[in-house]
């Protein structure tokens, strides 16, 4: 069965608590409200692309525990096809614990585990089945390595590379001229081009300079204000849709998710990116990660609604 798209990236299983306040080191605060939910950049594009309407693989490394299970099954149920998982027997499942105190402040220690012992081995026993698919998605929330290695065995292929340069650190693959679509927030642009990006104008220079380093089309998310898109052929500014937000997590991933799924169903740019946006804004409308990613009948309704025909 072939997969149009294929998500190389991170999974988390994220262990949440609310309580009245944060406890100071050495204190027990024992008023929480525990809950578990599903995580990691990578499933959540994943989540994101399959329920925007794509046909959905996933390569990335949990452990060899319940936890690992429990994440594979997830993405099951999405109809996310996993067998390119591995199971570390070294390392532990991905875990982030979070702290949510009264005032809606967050407290966060994650520890990446399994997600760090993907291999470039690993991507390169999967290099066949990478060079099938109509587009990889892959962010930076995987070792380097793994990165590079999958820009490397995607070289001579006419697969798309989507890249979200997400999160910022230290050891940042190298951007190289076969990313196809390099996404980035307003963070993480300023980080890569020096430009802080306050305005358009800014966003234009930033998506610019970006475009020098290799990426052939810049996609600059800047929340509320949408995005701007740098292309060969020019820039334009797509403007985000109205909504109310309420809570921003996973706004890129669903972005980045929705976009692969427009772009390998063969929209073009303009109007996979205004795709995007609208599954987007669904996601800041609802609270949490992967319950906040919206199915493709809801985005096709929003934009219908906010279509100036209807
Ligand atoms: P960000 O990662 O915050 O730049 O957000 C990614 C994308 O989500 C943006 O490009 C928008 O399309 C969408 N988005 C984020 N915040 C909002 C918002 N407050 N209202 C509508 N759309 C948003």
């Amino acid at each position: 069965m072939e997969f149009p798209i294929t998500v190389v990236g991170s999974a988390n299983v994220d262990m949440i608590m609310q309580v009245e306040r944060f406890p100071a080191p050495g204190e027990t605060v024992s008023d929480g409200q525990f809950s578990q939910a599903f995580g990691g950049k990578g499933a959540n594009q994943a989540v994101a692309a399959a329920r925007a309407g794509g046909r959905v693989a996933f390569l990335g490394c949990v452990g060899a525990d319940a936890f690992g299970e429990a994440i594979l099954e997830n993405l099951r149920r999405d109809g996310i096809f996993t067998e390119p998982v591995v199971k570390s027997v070294s390392e532990p499942t991905g875990i982030a614990m979070i702290l949510i105190n009264k005032q809606g402040e967050n407290c966060i220690a994650a520890a990446p585990g399994a997600n760090n012992a993907l291999t470039s081995a690993h991507i390169e026993s999967y290099a066949a089945f990478l060079k099938r698919s109509r587009m990889v998605v892959i962010q930076a929330e995987i070792p380097r390595i793994a990165v590079e290695k999958t820009f490397e065995v995607l070289a001579d292929s006419e697969t798309a590379i989507l890249f979200n340069f997400a999160p910022i650190r230290k050891e940042a693959p190298k951007l190289s001229p076969r990313i196809t679509y390099l996404v980035v927030n307003e963070t993480e642009a300023a980080y890569l081009s020096g430009v802080q990006v306050g305005t358009f104008r800014e966003a234009e220079q930033a998506a610019r300079i970006l475009r020098r380093q290799g990426p052939q089309n810049v996609l600059l998310t800047l929340g509320a204000n949408g995005v701007w898109v740098e292309t060969p052929q020019g820039g334009f500014h797509a403007p985000a849709l109205p909504v109310q937000a309420i809570d921003t997590t996973a706004a890129g991933d669903v972005f980045c998710g929705a976009f692969a799924t427009a772009t390998t169903q063969g929209q073009p740019i303009h109007e996979a990116v205004h795709f995007a946006c609208a599954a987007a804004a669904l996601c800041v409308t609802r609270l949490g990660a992967q319950p906040s990613i919206p199915y493709r009948e809801e985005v096709e309704t929003l934009l219908k609604q906010q279509s100036p025909c209807s």
